[in-house]
């Protein structure tokens, strides 16, 4: 398993970060004039048109023969793997190294990076028909599911990159520490069997955890294999698609996930430079090590010397006005003793 530098990525990132991209709502108008200095070296296409009529491009690359999708932001308000992609297509773009070289000798990749620009234009998880796209593989009543389905069986990639954001509440089991990025390499069925897909996508996800444990130890996880009937992913893999979950999540103050965009970046390089130099794809068994995702987080929680007085609070993103409000928002539950939060006030200490 060859795991890239982290003096390599770090040196790649800063040079290479789009810097027109920032913070949590991106949207197609934000996306949409960076697509020209990217025509140079991708093909871009048209795939087709949102529920509400605003284009959705995807972006081709590298002549290989492993055939490599990926998408982000299917859900509409999860845009920190959109950021991190560009980030990506600018090294494809402006750099050259021996990494770049090997990913487009070995691969041939299509990305796609917003699936749900409806959603992202009103900051939702929806689409504009208020269908969540990771519960619609199935019925595919939305066109964003219609048009990544499409793509899916012309292409007929060997892994598939499900890129998302998942909530603060996430932390690492056995430490005190948020899940900034989880992975999940999802089940084909109820028993959540190991078949040979799933241990391939078990595999890659085996390099990108290795690279990330050099860089932010015991800040990665797995998010739960419990089998989602009409979940994009576990449909995909259930086809043959091998489909790597990736969940940005929190990072200490890192409310923009300016921070968790770039180790995104680092996972989704390692993880498609791993396919690039892998041939058996066998080893699986390390994914097993990988903590659990744990609900242990709110965002505020304020403390008293009862416990029972203890108040907890969420922070709730929405659009007022065409501006992105973030504000705190009391969660109705009886106690969080079991709980931490990313910032705890003690108002009463506890008496001893
Ligand atoms: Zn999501």
């Amino acid at each position: 398993m060859h795991i890239l530098s982290t003096i390599f990525l770090k040196d790649l990132f800063k040079k290479q970060k789009e810097t027109s991209l920032f913070g949590k709502w991106i949207t197609f108008e934000h996306i949409k004039g960076l697509f020209t200095k990217h025509q140079v070296v991708f093909k871009i296409q048209e795939l087709g048109l949102s529920e509400k009529g605003i284009p959705i491009n995807t972006l081709k690359i590298g002549s290989g023969k492993k055939r490599i999708l990926v998408w982000s932001q299917m859900h509409g308000n999860e845009s920190t793997a959109t950021r991190a992609l560009f980030d990506l297509f600018n090294c494809f773009s402006k750099a050259t190294n021996e990494a770049l070289e090997t990913i487009l000798k070995e691969c041939t990749l299509v990305f796609i990076p917003m699936l749900n620009p409806d959603g992202a234009q009103a900051y939702t998880r929806v689409n504009g028909n208020n269908i969540d796209l990771n519960r619609d593989a199935v019925s595919r009543i939305a066109k964003e599911s219609k048009l990544l389905r499409n793509v899916l069986e012309e292409f007929d990639p060997q892994f598939c990159f499900n890129l998302h954001d998942q909530r603060t509440i996430f932390g690492v089991e056995g430490t005190k520490n948020p899940a900034t990025i989880s992975f999940l390499a999802p089940s084909e069925e109820e028993t959540r069997a190991l078949t040979n897909g799933r241990k391939q996508t078990m595999n890659v996800i085996i390099a990108m955890n290795r690279l990330l444990q050099k860089m932010i130890p015991n800040f990665v996880a797995r998010y739960t294999d419990e089998f989602y009937p009409t979940a994009t992913g576990d449909n995909f893999q259930k086809l043959g698609y091998n489909t790597i979950l990736i969940e940005s999540g929190h990072y200490p103050d890192d409310y923009d996930r300016e921070i968790t965009r770039e180790y995104t970046f680092y996972a989704i390089f390692q993880g498609i430079y791993h396919i690039a130099t892998s041939s058996t794809f066998k080893e699986y068994e390390e994914y097993g090590e990988i903590p659990n995702n744990d609900k242990i987080f709110y965002d505020v929680i304020h403390r008293y010397s009862d416990s029972k007085k203890d108040k907890a609070f969420q922070y709730k993103d929405e659009i007022i006005n065409k501006k992105f409000v973030s504000k705190l928002v009391k969660v109705e539950e009886i106690t969080f003793k079991s709980k931490i939060a990313h910032h705890e006030i003690v108002f009463e200490s506890k008496k001893h």
